[in-house]
């Protein structure tokens, strides 16, 4: 850790971030590092009248930050994005540390905040608007951009900084505040070196802030009336209590949420191709990712063949300190996480699927698990795991693996694998999912493509590229008269 670092992790200890960092004696939580289990370091949380005064803030600062030119507003995000770069090795090191990130996930992150960063520097130099004509001679009729004014973001634990930033960004590029609840087992990665960044990005005051804390705290964000929306990153199960409790206040809400995503290999697959990606798709990070492929089906022609040489692959995945290069698989985030996942695999067992691989962990390590012998309704194949598993389907018929894959609520990312891209280019539009991969695994983020889910994966829009303008900013019609007219009443 570098010095600057150590400074301001004095600082987290003591203080939360309201725009600047305000000392107080509220509760603080322990920061615990899933690899030894050790009591790395401890944050001060924010208090349910903390969330107030923080949107008191946020009202203030939004006043100002959305009157400034888009050369200040980009600078600010540009610098963002520098200092992001010049401290890289920190972020790393924290996602490591708290998250149990491997070192090749944790660098992919930090590089995929720095393109976010850029990419949403350019959003405020974006035209935002057209000019209509209008029925009414010397009327001019325009539509502009907007802001929201104060948004809230919800982030999980799992890319604490990408799935951040990814909402911060942006909303900040279209003239709001943010105010930041990040997970609580991701509170330094997540949400401590954020406010580190934006403070030291030359942000006014106010306009980003953190509020650390347990789920009251994310609540009590998302019933803020002041709040104008939630931009929420997580499970299906909380996605959908936030949007009960925004439809009742009728407040904007885009959701981001779970999946159980399908990776469909035909008979005509290159079957190495497959097997890497495969193995990308299921294990990297742990399992641990909405997008991760969580249900493998296999042609029956060579499916014997796909087995096997998966099979030798997770056996070949290096489990360990993921601080080390060599280390392609780290722990799991916690005991519960650890628990489900041990708790999954032994129910399929118990029910009759057959373990090629894995099944078991110690602490909070899980090996790289592959299961065969189930049906498309056995919770293994069915829920979403969140874990190190390959669960594996064998079909005949195409057209009953499209029904199978159609079959899950969720409908996050897919992929196929086959000769005919063509003929997949077309499948994919039968197919319930908001993002269809062919050739390719099912793990895939680019910043300037429109990101997310249908079904029970997303709700209220996409993130990337044009998407951003219209989930962070709202339309206005304006319409001009040279002169009033009078009206025949
Ligand atoms: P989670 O839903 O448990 O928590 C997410 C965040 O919501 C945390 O900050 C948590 O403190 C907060 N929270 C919990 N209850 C709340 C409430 N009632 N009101 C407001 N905030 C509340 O999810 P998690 O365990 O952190 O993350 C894993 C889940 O996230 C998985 O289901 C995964 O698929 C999903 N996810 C989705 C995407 C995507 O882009 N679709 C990306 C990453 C993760």
């Amino acid at each position: 850790m570098n010095t600057q670092t150590n400074i301001i992790e004095q600082i987290w200890k003591e203080h939360i971030f309201q725009g600047n960092w305000v000392k107080t004696n509220n509760l603080s939580r322990d920061i615990i590092n899933p690899t030894t289990g050790e009591v790395i370091s401890s944050v001060k949380l924010a208090s349910i009248e903390n969330v107030n005064t923080s949107v008191n803030i946020a009202i203030e600062a939004q006043k100002q930050w959305s009157k400034t030119t888009f050369e200040a507003r980009a600078k600010v995000l540009r610098k963002a994005a520098q200092f992001f770069e010049e401290n890289i090795q920190t972020f790393i090191d924290w996602n490591i540390q708290e998250c149990g990130s491997t070192l090749l996930k944790a660098g992919w992150e930090a590089n995929a905040c720095i393109e976010q960063l850029y990419m949403a520097s350019s959003m405020p130099m974006a035209a935002s608007g057209e000019i209509f004509p209008s029925s009414i001679p010397t009327r001019t009729n325009v539509w502009q951009r907007v802001p929201l004014g104060v948004v809230g973001v919800i982030s999980p634990w799992n890319f604490p900084l990408l799935l951040s930033i990814r909402s911060i960004a942006p909303a900040l590029a279209m003239g709001n505040s943010v105010i930041l609840k990040p997970s609580e087992f991701s509170n330094i990665t997540g949400g401590a070196l954020l406010a580190w960044l934006f403070q030291m990005s030359g942000l006014p005051e106010g306009n980003f802030q953190v509020i650390s804390g347990e789920s009251e705290v994310g609540e009590a964000l998302v019933n803020h009336p002041q709040v104008n929306m939630i931009s929420f990153t997580g499970s299906t199960g909380v996605g959908k209590k936030i949007a009960e409790s925004c439809a009742k206040q009728l407040k904007k809400c885009a959701l981001e949420l779970g999946g159980n995503n399908a990776m469909i290999i035909c008979e005509d697959a290159d079957i190495e191709i497959a097997v890497n990606n495969a193995v990308w798709g299921t294990f990297l990070h742990q399992g641990q990712i909405c997008m991760q492929t969580g249900r493998h089906l296999v042609h029956r022609s060579i499916a014997d063949l796909y087995i096997q040489k998966l099979k030798e692959k997770a056996l070949s995945l290096n489990v360990g300190d993921p601080s080390l290069p060599a280390t392609q698989i780290g722990p799991l985030i916690n005991g519960a996480q650890h628990h489900k996942v041990c708790n999954m695999v032994e129910a399929a067992i118990h029910q009759g699927a057959t373990l090629e691989c894995g099944g078991k962990g110690e602490n909070l390590f899980f090996y790289p698990t592959v299961i065969t012998n189930i049906s498309k309704d056995d919770p293994i194949f069915a829920e979403e795991i969140f874990g190190p598993v390959a669960p594996i389907l064998i079909f005949d018929d195409i057209n009953e693996a499209v029904k199978i894959v159609n079959s899950s609520k969720y409908g996050l990312a897919v992929a196929i694998h086959t000769e005919r891209t063509a003929w997949a280019y077309e499948l994919a539009k039968q197919i319930k999912s908001g993002m269809i991969h062919i050739n390719d695994q099912t793990v895939n983020n680019e910043y300037h493509v429109p990101f997310g889910g249908m079904g029970e994966s997303g709700y209220g829009g996409r993130f990337g590229g044009p998407a951003n303008f219209d989930e962070f900013s709202q339309r206005q019609w304006v319409s001009i008269l040279d002169k009033g007219i009078q009206y025949p009443l």
